[in-house]
């Protein structure tokens, strides 16, 4: 039997996002001679999240001169809260915006940090939360194969849509937009902001990507913070697959179908609505496996967190903030 993640990619309204670190669903391997794949994220702007498979991506290490432009960029507060130790820090890098562009950088990155600060549970903590931006200066405005595939332009992150011939899923290489974000004082979080206002973005195990100059593509980021900030799984699944493992690992996804890893919130009413309990589906598998609500963020990418992501969110950012009362600038005794 042969399973294709490429029937997505027929899909007229497809767009595409990925997190490179998750699991491949069971049966979903390719039968013949095996060529180095990974599993992205699919997003459409309806808000459903899919799962495609691409040919593994050659990621450009940085050489001696990125290194030497990255230790040598400027690193801009949006926002300071308090020293880096004691806060948690966001850091924000920019892809084919020019010298002459950094004010336009600065405008995108605010726009996407005001999505994500007005974002239960990012909301409570958004005066106690770190926002640098690093003015990563291309060569060239634009970002490769924008609007059509073949157009290349010369930037400092290699940003580019069409990643693994999916059009929306917007790539870069992830080891120079890191050596830029390490520029900032502290790095609990990467979103890098490329110069388009195409809908798109990707996740990594490390960073999400996300269109600058699109005002619906900060959704995408939202997400994968989830995954790389909460260590959410995703609550959405293939078709026909069946979950093979033992329990996992993440808080929102159990094998146990009365849901009593999440006991004290089951029947509690939940942001994404209805209640919680335990809903067959998730972590990209359709039986076997269960999750806490009908439709959370971490399936649709219009909806709120549920009662569980918003705990394991409030727990991840709360724990890098000390000294201060959540929501206030107010100092509290160490
Ligand atoms: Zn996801």
């Amino acid at each position: 039997m042969r399973r294709r993640g490429s029937n997505f990619l027929t899909a007229a309204m497809l767009c595409a996002a990925g997190f490179a670190a998750a699991p491949a669903p069971a049966g979903a391997a390719d039968a013949g001679p095996s060529k180095p794949t990974e599993w992205r994220e699919a997003f459409s702007p309806d808000g459903t999240i899919t799962r495609v498979k691409i040919p593994r991506q050659a990621e450009a290490a940085p050489s001696r001169t990125d290194e030497q432009a990255a230790a040598a960029a400027d690193v801009i507060p949006i926002q300071n809260s308090g020293p880096s130790d004691s806060r948690f820090d966001m850091v924000i890098v920019g892809d084919g915006y020019t010298a002459s562009e950094m004010g336009l950088l600065r405008q995108h990155a605010q726009s996407k940090w005001d999505e994500i600060s007005t974002t239960a549970p990012w909301d409570k903590y958004r005066q106690n939360i770190n926002v640098w931006l690093v003015n990563v200066v291309s060569n060239q405005s634009g970002v490769d194969n924008d609007p059509t595939e073949g157009v290349n332009r010369d930037t400092a992150l290699d940003m580019g849509f069409f990643c693994g011939g999916i059009e929306r899923l917007l790539c870069l290489s992830e080891p120079k937009a890191q050596a830029y974000a390490a520029q900032a004082p502290g790095v609990d979080a990467i979103v890098a902001v490329g110069h388009t206002t195409k809908y798109g973005g990707a996740g990594y195990p490390s960073l999400a990507t996300v269109a600058g100059g699109n005002e619906h593509s900060g959704r995408i980021a939202i997400h994968e913070l989830g995954h790389s900030v909460g260590g959410l799984a995703d609550e959405y699944f293939t078709p026909d697959t069946t979950y093979p493992g033992g329990e996992p690992g993440e808080p929102n996804v159990t094998t146990d179908p009365s849901g009593s890893k999440w006991a004290s919130y089951l029947g509690q009413s939940t942001p994404d609505g209805g209640a919680i309990g335990a809903h067959e589906g998730g972590s990209q598998y359709e039986r076997g496996i269960y999750r806490p609500s009908q439709d959370s963020l971490m399936r649709s990418l219009d909806k709120p967190f549920n009662l569980i992501g918003l705990a394991a969110m409030d727990q991840a950012i709360g724990s890098k903030i000390s000294g201060v009362a959540p929501g206030t600038s107010e100092q509290t005794p160490r």
